[in-house]
């Protein structure tokens, strides 16, 4: 953690550079609403593309799966949310303004001062009604997690695909909270995303070894992804903070610039979800197992991430202001998977020749990667620019190039640079980027 930074700095460069702006911007916005610009959406899909890849793809033992937003309200019932998805809520007799008292330290309003109530409980669900008809009978909810969807389907993918346990089924998606004190740009919102995967065990004892391996492997994951390992630590949960059915959860933190707080959640929530689903639905979900020729209601271990906190936590660590010779650079140092543009292409000056192969060589990468043609103003402009949006390379197209057919190649981290045969770049990217 060479440089902690502001998050107001974390702010400004999100939205001068295209990484986020607030949501409804020219109607005086919406409240802890945001919207990801054209880099923010290149690197949100990038640590979604990352985390799909690396949990899916490579391991080979989980599946995905797309379930719906709105489900059938019995989903919410058996699962304990209707009941129990709760914050404590308290309200100012003065100023009238409401805050989660897990959140407030002692008994007063942290914005006048004024008085306190009791707290009681604000159930979190968005309530709304699917059809025409506004009245009780067509209530539905909007998901405040993509999890139960698995649980749900978890019955469907045994009968239709070939998965002996232990498997996973991975989701990425939107959920809803009607949180009561959100705030700290993306970190807390009413509408975010979550990447969730529920990895299904035989029985207790293999979901106590599969607990231990699922948070070795996520907090890996972050760090791999260039996190710096000191601003990441694990926090085990008190047993008095365990929902009653689960037996062990412990966050993966991120040292945010307001302190240590939760990127993602893996929870042993024992065989609690499938057990409450067969109870309320009274279909059976469980799994026959060949070896021992019984059926077996699977347990379960929960890694839960918010895509948003990911996406937050990447840009503030990769945030860097560094000393030049020409005096200070703002740089984005992301992993080359998570930048949003991977290569910029110069030619050095505008003039024709050099712009027509710079803009051969724009036409041949852009097949494979997002990738910038800039043309305007000096190339150190350009380079601070590309640092600017974390792009890790920066291909000049100069008068030698038109000779020795060699371009040079700007690192951003080092800002060291080398020539490259114009015919070896989509190698050269390709070693480095993956
Ligand atoms: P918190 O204690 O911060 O409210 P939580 O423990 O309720 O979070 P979980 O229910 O475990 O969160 O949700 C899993 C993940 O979803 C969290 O680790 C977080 O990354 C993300 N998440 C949850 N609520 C929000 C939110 N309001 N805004 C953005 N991301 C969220």
């Amino acid at each position: 953690m060479d440089n902690k930074v502001s998050m107001e700095e974390v702010v400004n460069v999100a939205k001068r550079r295209a990484f986020i702006y607030a949501g409804s911007e020219i109607y005086g916005g919406l409240a802890n609403a945001w919207d990801y610009g054209p880099y923010g959406v290149l690197l949100k899909n990038n640590v979604k593309q990352a985390w799909w890849q690396d949990m899916v793809m490579k391991r080979g033992d989980i599946v995905g799966l797309d379930s719906a937003i709105l489900m059938n309200p019995k989903v919410w019932e058996a699962s304990g949310h209707i009941a129990e998805f709760t914050d404590p809520l308290v309200d100012c007799k003065g100023c009238k303004q409401r805050f989660r008292a897990d959140h407030v330290e002692g008994n007063d309003c942290p914005n006048c001062g004024g008085e306190l109530t009791e707290a009681r409980s604000f159930n979190l669900m968005f309530k709304t009604h699917a059809g025409p008809v506004d009245d009780e009978s067509n209530v539905v909810y909007l998901r405040p997690e993509t999890a139960q969807g698995i649980f749900v389907d978890f019955k469907n993918i045994l009968d239709t695909t070939r998965n002996k346990l232990p498997f996973g089924v991975a989701q990425i998606g939107k959920s809803f909270r009607n949180e009561i004190t959100p705030g700290n740009f993306t970190f807390r919102t009413r509408e975010f995303e979550q990447f969730e995967i529920e990895y299904f065990v035989k029985d207790a004892l293999s979901a106590k070894k599969a607990f231990d391996e699922w948070v070795k492997a996520r907090f890996d994951w972050y760090k791999d992804l260039g996190i710096y390992p000191d601003n990441l630590r694990l926090r085990e949960h008190e047993k008095t903070e365990l929902a009653h059915y689960a037996v062990a959860a412990t966050d993966v933190e991120y040292n945010f610039p307001f302190g240590f707080s939760e990127l993602e959640g893996i929870a042993n929530r024992g065989n609690y979800d499938l057990q409450q689903h067969w109870d309320h639905s009274g279909v059976d979900p469980r799994y026959f197992d060949e070896e021992t020729k019984t059926k077996i209601l699977p347990h379960v271990i929960e890694p839960s991430g918010g895509v948003d906190r990911a996406v937050l936590a990447f840009l503030v660590d990769a945030y860097k202001i560094e000393k030049t010779e020409e005096g200070e650079r703002t740089v984005l140092k992301f992993h080359p998977r998570l930048a949003p543009i991977k290569a910029a292409i110069f030619p050095l000056v505008k003039k024709d020749q050099l712009v027509m192969e710079a803009k051969k060589l724009f036409s041949q990468l852009k097949e494979r990667w997002f990738v910038e043609y800039d043309e305007s103003g000096t190339v150190g402009r350009r380079y601070r620019r590309q640092d600017e949006i974390g792009t890790p390379y920066c291909i000049t197209v100069d008068f030698g190039s038109l000779e020795d057919k060699m371009v040079t190649i700007r690192d951003r981290d080092t800002m060291q640079q080398e020539r490259v045969l114009m015919n070896d770049v989509i190698n050269f990217l390709e070693e480095r980027i993956k």
